[in-house]
């Protein structure tokens, strides 16, 4: 896969310049990421918690596109930090056994040649020793969430998720990159409460300043 920088070197993966400070980024760069300190004004009917690192500013929209489109596969190493520290300081691991990701659409997914989402997961399993696992499917084809309406938005997700296994008395950790409405989140914490789990939580990258 495409890699422009040098990943065994201890330079930032956003400048590739300035020594890493945290998340593998330098310290000027850390400094352009906001700390979220809302509260979402949606209610989820199933998802239990959610966890929001950043808001969604210019400076991480460009990451995420970089990651997402833009093949930065080894960006992973930044996404997955962040939400290694957040877990740790919510003391996630203690509470959830279990991650999952949403899952794409496999035409997109065969397009784009991965999923960031699990493409994250994996590197958390990988430094956490919390088990990841491919719960959920998408049981039709949808439309992009970024390319509708907010109303167009909850039909699009309504119940298209599956889960693949019983995951009874479970405790499971949802990851996605950036939460909008919060829809596809809490049908997929649905999804998983049909099949048995007991706690879904989420916790996400950013979310946009107000929504
Ligand atoms: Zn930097």
């Amino acid at each position: 896969m495409f890699r422009d920088v040098n990943i065994f070197s201890n330079k930032c993966l956003i400048c590739n310049v300035k020594d890493i400070y945290k998340y593998n980024i330098c310290n000027d760069c850390y400094c352009n990421l906001e700390e979220y300190r809302d509260s979402l004004d949606y209610k989820f009917k199933y998802l239990d918690e959610i966890y929001v690192n950043y808001y969604y500013n210019n400076f991480l929209k460009e990451i995420v596109v970089d990651f997402k489109y833009n093949e930065k596969t080894y960006l992973d190493r930044f996404f997955g930090e962040m939400y290694i520290n957040k877990i740790f300081e919510e003391k996630l691991n203690k509470k959830y056994s279990l991650i999952t990701y949403i899952p794409m659409t496999k035409y997109y997914e065969n397009k784009r040649g991965y999923n960031q989402s699990k493409l994250i997961s994996e590197y958390i399993s990988k430094n956490t020793l919390i088990e990841t696992k491919e719960l959920l499917y998408k049981n039709r084809n949808n439309k992009r969430q970024k390319d509708l309406s907010k109303e167009e938005r909850y039909g699009n997700v309504r119940d298209i998720f599956s889960c693949r296994e019983d995951v009874s008395d479970k405790n499971i950790l949802i990851i996605d990159d950036i939460v909008t409405t919060g829809y596809t989140l809490d049908f997929a914490a649905k999804a998983l409460k049909e099949l048995g789990a007991k706690k879904v939580a989420a916790i996400v990258a950013a979310t946009h300043r107000s929504l």
